[in-house]
């Protein structure tokens, strides 16, 4: 090697980036030093031979980077069908936590002779921007004050759920909870102490969230919906129940010996089994009530003005008046 060949190896030995240089039939040509470090993770040793092996053959036996869109990209650079390929993708070692990596492709400007075209492939090692894009986007989907989904978080999943109950004909119910004369909680408690509770009534709701498709999220102020997949308006009820009375089992008293209780307005999407008539015999019918999931929230919302129009401290249901029911198979 001569000076200036001894310079470049030791600046390409000295990058973080991992860098290697394959020809068009993806043969590894060289590889640098971090390249090599990272092969550590797979078990495989500092002075590993990497000449000659082909990284669509790395590709093809690592599960995760097996990925039809990575080896099509990598594909089609090599037989020059395009001039720039980058992906991000994630990479299970078996001795590391999973680690995100971008790969980047581009032909080289000068090829070495007997070799033909060559080629730069480099894996830049990106976690960590990977690890903070997730915090900022939970803490974009976040209420801060009671650490449930926010209305942003809440109307994607509105949107995907009631999507899913569709697709599926299954049941998805919501409710709306809202903290009976909480103006007056806060008068007389002070806001801090409003806040607590708040937060307790959020973790009771948190306790009824236990499976994907369910959800507690903070609509506003001392608003919160609970959003419940496969679940059906007789199964909601009784769950609204129960939630109500855990609320007053709390046991905040308020402006002289007021207790601390909710509202609670449910609207409902399922099969509805309909009873046999002369005209009929039993069937299954779709109850579609909402044409979206906002048009749900607002039925529930409905339920909820009906539940403390009646007094409060109640649970209403949709006024099953307005429903539309539709044939199972549409
Ligand atoms: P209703 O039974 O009809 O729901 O009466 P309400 O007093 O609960 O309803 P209203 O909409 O008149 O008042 C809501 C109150 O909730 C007023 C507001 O000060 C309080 N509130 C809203 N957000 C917060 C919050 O983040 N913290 C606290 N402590 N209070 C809040
Ligand atoms: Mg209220
Ligand atoms: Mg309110």
């Amino acid at each position: 090697m001569n000076v200036a060949e001894q310079l470049l190896s030791g600046i390409l030995d000295t990058l973080s980036l991992q860098v290697a240089v394959i020809d068009e039939a993806s043969s590894i040509l060289y590889v640098n030093q971090a390249w090599r470090s990272f092969g550590l993770f797979y078990g495989l040793q500092l002075d590993t031979d990497w000449f000659g092996i082909a990284y669509l053959d790395i590709c093809k036996a690592n599960e995760d980077t097996n990925q039809p869109a990575l080896l099509e990209g990598v594909q089609q650079v090599l037989s020059g069908a395009r001039d720039h390929f980058s992906i991000d993708y994630l990479c299970h070692t078996p001795t590391q936590e999973p680690t995100w990596l971008t790969l980047n492709l581009q032909p080289m400007q000068s090829s070495l002779a007997e070799q033909g075209p060559c080629f730069l492939l480099t894996l830049t090692n990106i976690t960590h921007h990977k690890q903070v894009e997730d915090r900022i986007s939970a803490l974009t989907l976040t209420d801060p004050l009671t650490g449930l989904a926010n209305r942003r978080r809440l109307e994607q999943f509105m949107r995907d759920e009631w999507s899913r109950a569709i697709r599926h004909q299954s049941s998805l119910s919501v409710m709306m909870v809202d903290a009976d004369h909480f103006k007056q909680l806060n008068d007389s408690m002070g806001h801090a102490a409003g806040d607590d509770c708040l937060r307790q009534v959020a973790t009771i709701l948190q306790g009824f969230s236990n499976r994907p498709g369910d959800l507690a999220a903070r609509y506003g102020g001392e608003e919160f919906v609970l959003v419940l997949g496969q679940t059906t308006q007789a199964e909601a009820v009784k769950i609204a129940e129960r939630i109500r009375q855990k609320i007053m089992a709390l046991d905040i008293r308020f402006a002289g010996h007021r207790l601390m209780t909710v509202s609670i307005g449910i609207a409902s999407l399922g099969a509805h089994h309909a009873q046999s008539t002369k005209e009929q015999p039993a069937r299954t019918q779709w109850l579609n009530f909402s044409e979206d999931g906002n048009l749900l929230l607002e039925q529930a919302d409905k339920a909820l003005y009906v539940a403390k129009k009646q007094g409060r401290n109640r649970v209403e249901v949709y006024d099953k008046h307005h429903r539309l029911t539709v044939p199972l198979s549409v």
